[in-house]
């Protein structure tokens, strides 16, 4: 009889999170996340899931929040015979259907244009999806929403409550307890992705201030943020520069928080008159959807929203200058247009989707500017324009590079390590006994081990794949 904690992913690098407790043999999963990167890699992962435990072993899962690599493997883990509930708060639900329903449709593609391809070389193809709408459509009736501050039951020996994590709309910290039959009864806090304090829309994060082991993510462990305000007029320079060229400026960003926060920054700074009001779309279907499910969450907001726009009955997502296109027309007639705009377009790494299209139009003329705003993974296109390259390929041709590139890094959701430091300095350090680093890559993860055990951590150990940590 006892207490474990053991990581399926997110151990030793940031995607793929998946950690499982165990008490007296009962098991939970917290997060179950899909691994990304390059294709087969990922792939191969993905198919492993839990290694050698069987999904129909699982008594639940929490979910800390809605984004692919914390909720991505779900209707996997259902379709291989999980049945139990999935605990999340009621946004994270929300946009959890939207990103899972989007992975599924984005596999069904790629095994039909994967089939073709093969077909037409002669090759064998057995590719098929990890799930597909159906799965999706079956995990979701498992869910269990509740909010923040409200404790609740998950199974024998396993109780949680959800603290705003300041991540993304609906993302929560876990606290979690556990009481085995010896009469062990441990705390554990899970940051699930910690986010920062001063964010659009949602509120800062929680403190978890009273607990025994802490499972921490290291996503930025070795890295600071620049500041959010100079980054607001940075934004707002780049709309005149545009509006004053007579351009466009081009975003690319992902569908879920980035681009609502775009949203809501450029409204605000057209209310403050701090920037000419210029068309601004927001030019991909899964984005639009995403921001209607912001907007029926104000429960999420925090009071500056609150003050600013649900008061007055406004909606923060919603003004006079703002367009959304759905259609492919749409989104082709905006290369035509000569007006000044701005156009916020999806995949955030510039490697897929509609913002190809609007590069590949837009970047060879010296009006136009590009606006990075996110993390550009190595190898993608996004990558390249940060790193200045003047010839880049897009969609199979080659363009000059001659739009002005400007990159934006404070919008970031992750807490940087002095955020995590100082954040961590609410927690009772005498309490707690241990933390456990995950979701990072090596570097950060070394570096943020020697800045907890600096700020006074008694054990700071970094998770191995697989392996079993016993808490009691
Ligand atoms: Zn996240």
């Amino acid at each position: 009889m006892s207490i474990t904690l053991q990581s399926f992913g997110a151990a030793g690098e940031v995607t793929g999170s998946k950690h499982l407790v165990e008490v007296d043999g009962v098991r939970v999963l917290v997060d179950c996340g899909a691994f990304q990167g390059r294709r087969a890699a990922a792939d191969a992962k993905n198919r492993e899931l839990l290694e050698g435990i069987p999904a129909d072993s699982i008594e639940a899962v929490v979910l800390t929040h809605a984004h692919y690599d914390h909720c991505g493997l779900l209707p996997l883990l259902v379709k291989r015979g999980f049945s139990g509930n999935i605990f999340a708060t009621s946004a994270t639900r929300d946009l959890a259907n939207l990103v899972m329903m989007d992975s599924a449709h984005i596999q069904a593609r790629d095994a039909e244009y994967l089939a073709k391809q093969a077909a037409r070389k002669n090759e064998k193809f057995d590719w098929k999806p990890l799930y597909d709408d159906f799965d999706v459509i079956q995990a979701m009736n498992q869910f269990i929403t509740i909010n923040y501050h409200r404790s609740i039951s998950v199974t024998k020996g396993v109780d949680i409550e959800f603290l705003d994590a300041g991540h993304i709309l609906g993302s929560a910290l876990v606290r979690m307890t556990l009481s085995d039959s010896k009469g062990h009864r441990i705390v554990v806090g899970f940051t699930g992705d910690l986010g920062r304090n001063g964010k659009p829309i949602i509120r800062d994060p929680e403190f978890l201030t009273d607990i025994d082991y802490l499972v921490l993510e290291s996503t930025y462990g070795d890295r600071l943020h620049e500041e959010t305000e100079d980054a607001v007029e940075r934004l707002a320079g780049a709309v005149r520069r545009t509006a004053e060229a007579g351009g466009k400026l081009i975003i690319p960003a992902f569908a879920v928080e980035r681009t609502q926060e775009l949203v809501f920054y450029l409204h605000l700074l057209g209310d403050a008159k701090r920037i000419p009001i210029l068309p601004i779309w927001v030019d991909s279907p899964m984005a639009t959807d995403a921001t209607a499910i912001f907007r029926i969450h104000p429960e999420c907001y925090d009071k500056e929203t609150n003050d600013a726009f649900t008061k007055h009955s406004e909606n923060p997502f919603g003004f006079a200058s703002l367009r959304f296109s759905r259609t492919v027309d749409e989104s082709k007639a905006l290369n035509s247009a000569r007006e000044p705009m701005i156009i916020i377009s999806a995949d955030g790494m510039c490697e897929a989707g509609r913002i190809q299209h609007h590069l590949a139009h837009n970047i060879g003329n010296k009006a136009n500017t590009v606006l990075i705003v996110g993390y550009m993974a190595e190898g993608t296109l996004g990558r390249k324009l940060s790193e200045g390259q003047k010839e880049v390929r897009i969609l199979g041709d080659f363009y000059h590079v001659e739009a002005k590139i400007e990159e934006i890094d404070a919008f970031s959701a992750h807490a940087d390590y002095g955020e995590t430091i100082a954040w961590l300095g609410h927690t009772d350090l005498q309490r707690l006994k241990k933390i456990f680093l995950v979701h990072g890559e090596a570097s950060a993860l070394e570096s943020l081990k020697e800045k907890t055990l600096a700020a006074g951590a008694r054990e700071s150990l970094i998770v191995q794949k697989g392996e079993s940590y016993k808490l009691a």
